[in-house]
């Protein structure tokens, strides 16, 4: 039905059961395609077989890089199933405990190498809902048993074991060899004992306080500071806060002070200190010195009394002199009075000029007992030292005046003033200054006489320095022995039948307050030089 072809297109064809070629015959057709299929499979089988080799020699080389990973690791690795089965166990594992592999395979709690199964991590075999990721690794202090029996301190880090769909299936316990650690924990630990023996020792409070944002914490501190201040911070900060004295720039201070919420005395020393880590702390030790004090105060006191005494002594010893001086003037006002009644009563006329004369007289006399008692009123009254800035020769002055009742009084004695002719002004305590000299003076006196010595003048010399002046009291007595110089400002040291021995120790507490000493030599040409210095005032 088809259209016949132009003429230009001619058409062939042949029979290809009669084709002389390959197609000639069946059995060859079925040959050619079996061939085929046999050279794809075998391509494809070759293809897979390359495959698998390139999978082997991954899984070869994981295994063994699994293998050299494990042998590095050092520390042992044993993981269990949710029973605490043993289903691996690393090679560090195995040296750590002692045992081969095969012999940890399938154990189960308790373990041959745990050696004390009392602290066996319990909670690990506790419910798995109940735990706690956040605390993940879990970590304990063991005791393991080699199978050798010796026996090693382990640090046990357990996790749980999750599988790739995350079930949690098991565990994973990392042990680590901790027998330097915890020797050297040990070591540590008894570093602190000892230095914590060592402060225990101290018998002062020791504590140390770090200030923070949230509040003042106590830190270290010995038992002496929990024996006397507590367990807080409170009784650092209430002697610290006694302290009024500022921290000096290398971050210390010291001071004596006295905490009154205590009712205490301490004698502190504080050091602020900033640690490594930027923190800053303050070490405080303070000694209760609330004794020290009261014994103090007792010696003041009683050193105060002695001064007292002695001072009492010395009046009481010139009273003959000193009322026989104040007899004087009174004999002459009572005469000079006499005459003013004569004078006014028997004459017809006052002679206004010659009655005027006489109460000058009276008033002159009357004046003169009145230094008198002012002196000895100033000499005798006890008052704390004062330091004042006074002219010098005020206090001269004044010595002279009660100097002259002693000339009266030891028979002979005669009192003589080296002065230059300007005297500066000095920071003293006049009356107690007068009360030194005056001492000096009375004993320069009973020892010139009771050695019966020939030159009865006793000096009183000021040498003028350029910051001080050296004040002299000098004699030509019988002189000190060296021996008797070592004990001379001993309280009660007397050679005198009825001395008390109180004169000189007393004028050394004196001179102490006045910050110099009162020291002693040997008088050229034979006798006894005492001298102390006072400090010049501008
Ligand atoms: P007292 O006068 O009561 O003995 P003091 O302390 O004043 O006590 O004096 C102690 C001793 O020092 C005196 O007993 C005396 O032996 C000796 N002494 C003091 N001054 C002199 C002096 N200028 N010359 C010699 N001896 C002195």
């Amino acid at each position: 039905a088809a259209d016949p072809l132009p003429p230009s297109i001619q058409l062939y064809g042949c029979n290809i059961v009669e084709s002389p070629l390959i197609f000639a015959s069946p059995l060859i057709y079925w040959l050619g395609a079996l061939m085929l299929f046999l050279l794809i499979s075998l391509f494809f089988l070759n293809k897979e077989m390359r495959k698998n080799q390139a999978d082997l020699d991954r899984a070869n080389r994981e295994l063994e890089l699994r293998r050299s990973i494990e042998d590095s690791i050092s520390s042992a690795i044993v993981i269990t199933d949710l029973e605490n089965k043993i289903v691996y166990t690393n090679p560090a594992a195995q040296v750590i405990t002692g045992y081969s592999e095969d012999e940890l395979q399938g154990k189960t709690p308790p373990y041959p190498f745990w050696a004390d199964t009392s602290v066996l991590p319990a909670t690990l075999l506790g419910d798995p809902s109940k735990l706690d990721p956040a605390a993940f690794p879990y970590r304990f202090d063991l005791l393991v048993r080699h199978k050798d029996d010796e026996q090693l301190n382990v640090l046990l880090l357990a996790t749980p074991f999750y599988s790739s769909y995350n079930e949690h299936i098991g565990w994973i316990y990392m042990m680590r060899d901790n027998t330097i650690e915890s020797q050297s924990m040990n070591l540590t630990n008894d570093a602190i004992a000892s230095y914590q023996r060592l402060l225990n020792s101290v018998m002062s409070c020791i504590s140390v306080v770090s200030h923070k944002p949230t509040g003042t914490m106590l830190g270290i501190h010995n038992d002496h500071y929990t024996e006397q201040l507590g367990n807080t911070a409170d009784g650092h900060l209430a002697i610290s806060r006694a302290c009024k004295i500022p921290f000096n720039p290398q971050g210390s201070r010291e001071a004596e002070v006295w905490v009154d919420s205590l009712e205490r005395w301490f004698s502190i020393t504080e050091a602020r200190v900033t640690l490594p880590g930027g923190s800053h702390v303050t070490l405080q030790s303070a000694q209760d010195i609330t004794q020290r004090k009261i014994n103090e105060k007792e010696l003041e006191d009683q050193t105060n009394r002695m001064e007292n005494s002695s001072r009492l002594i010395t009046l009481g010893e010139m009273a003959s002199t000193i009322t026989h001086e104040i007899n004087q003037p009174l004999t002459a006002i009572t005469a000079y009075a006499n005459t003013a009644i004569e004078v006014i009563g028997n004459a017809p006329e006052v002679n206004r000029g010659q009655v005027l004369e006489i109460y000058k007289k009276i008033a002159n006399q009357a004046g003169r007992i009145d230094k008198i008692i002012k002196n000895i009123r100033a000499f005798a009254k006890r008052r704390p030292t004062t330091l004042e800035n006074v002219p010098l020769a005020n206090v001269i002055n004044d010595t002279q005046e009660l100097g002259k009742l002693i000339e009266k009084k030891y028979a002979g004695i005669r009192i003589i003033y080296e002065l230059p002719k300007v005297l500066p002004n000095v920071l003293c305590d006049p009356v107690q200054i007068m009360q030194i000299l005056m001492n000096l003076i009375r004993n320069a006196a009973e020892a010139i006489l009771e050695a019966g010595c020939t030159d009865r003048t006793i000096a009183v010399i000021a040498k003028v320095g350029a910051n001080e002046v050296e004040l002299q009291v000098a004699d030509h007595g019988p002189g000190i022995s060296d021996t008797m110089k070592a004990s001379l400002f001993t309280p009660f040291f007397s050679t005198k039948k009825n001395g008390l021995g109180l004169g000189l120790s007393t004028c050394q507490t004196i001179a102490e307050s006045h910050n110099t000493r009162l020291r002693v030599r040997d008088n050229e040409g034979g006798g006894t030089v005492f001298v102390f210095d006072l400090k010049i005032c501008s």
